[in-house]
């Protein structure tokens, strides 16, 4: 099958070190593979958007010379089909009317969070309650996933996660069900992100089966962690990024990468880095785990 891949950024702020090295990774796993490159704006959560922060990822993503195809997907036009795919699960989703501090207080913690005993499943804990979310049913089959670098990954969601939201109180769809959608939509093969979505994988891979989608092919790149275990982010500081400084933030996110890419000197445009890029890239490189030397270059990429 012809391999479509995608980035989806969530626009809570300007794209950071850590957001382009899932640029760069899914990029030249699809351009490698003569596949197509897809962006999508995952703006389904209104109330976490920053200002400006689109058309800021939308001009950085150009200026660092990244192409994509087709038209930008935008969760905020969506809502429709995320409707008709929560409507198409009929029975196997449920309304629930427990708030987050109630759950809080009632319920116990596992590794990927609280675990939702499913109070609402047979019976609506409270009636009169003025909103309520949408959960999936959950059974007890576990879910394995296959992924291209990480070990594998077996969850059962009833007991590890229990019947997780899909529509939230607010009226806003989950990401969960948001990211199932449009994959299928888009049709989308193969899914290159950091591990640390991996714990979300198995909810997608079920969501998939419920709606009987096709399920995609999972590639984990490791997390870029400091040794004093913080995940990259932006810096407050921005600093000007001049073409050399974009050159060689992006032969930062090759290394990162494990691709061993030639010094900065070698290359005289951003160009001439992305046609070395997808002519050598090989995701056998990329390692599995990574942490980050101490004071790694963390700046903005604004
Ligand atoms: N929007 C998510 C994020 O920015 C990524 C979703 C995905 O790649 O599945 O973290
Ligand atoms: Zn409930």
């Amino acid at each position: 099958m012809h391999y479509i891949g995608r980035f989806a950024p969530s626009p809570s702020g300007p794209l950071h070190f850590g957001s382009l090295i899932a640029a760069t990774a899914s990029y030249l796993c699809a351009k490698s593979a003569n596949g197509k490159w897809l962006l999508r704006i995952e703006d389904v959560d209104q109330f976490r958007i920053k200002k400006n922060s689109i058309n800021s990822i939308i001009n950085t993503l150009e200026s660092y010379g990244y192409q994509w195809d087709d038209d930008i997907l935008y969760q905020s036009q969506r809502s429709e089909a995320y409707q008709d795919a929560l409507d198409s699960l009929g029975k196997l989703s449920y309304p629930c009317t427990c708030t987050r501090k109630f759950l809080q207080k009632q319920v116990p913690t596992g590794t990927y969070g609280y675990i939702y005993p499913n109070f609402c499943r047979e019976q609506i804990s409270n009636p009169d309650a003025p909103q309520f979310a949408m959960r999936l049913r959950t059974n007890n089959t576990s879910i394995h996933v296959d992924d291209y670098l990480q070990d594998a990954l077996c969850q059962d969601i009833e007991a590890e996660v229990g019947d997780f939201i899909i529509k939230r109180s607010d009226k806003m769809f989950s990401y969960q069900l948001a990211v199932v959608v449009d994959d299928e939509h888009q049709n989308v093969t193969d899914v290159v992100r950091g591990s640390d979505l991996l714990d979300n994988t198995p909810r997608q891979i079920y969501l998939q089966q419920c709606l009987r989608y096709q399920q995609s092919s999972y590639l984990h790149f490791p997390t870029a962690i400091t040794p004093d275990g913080k995940k990259l982010s932006k810096q407050n500081h921005s600093p000007e990024v001049d073409a050399q400084q974009k050159r060689l933030t992006i032969l930062r996110t090759l290394n990162f990468l494990g691709q061993e890419a030639p010094s900065i000197d070698q290359f005289s445009t951003l160009e001439d880095i992305w046609n070395w890029a997808i002519k050598n890239w090989d995701r056998d490189k990329i390692p599995a785990q990574m942490t980050l030397p101490e004071n790694y270059p963390n700046h903005d990429t604004t």
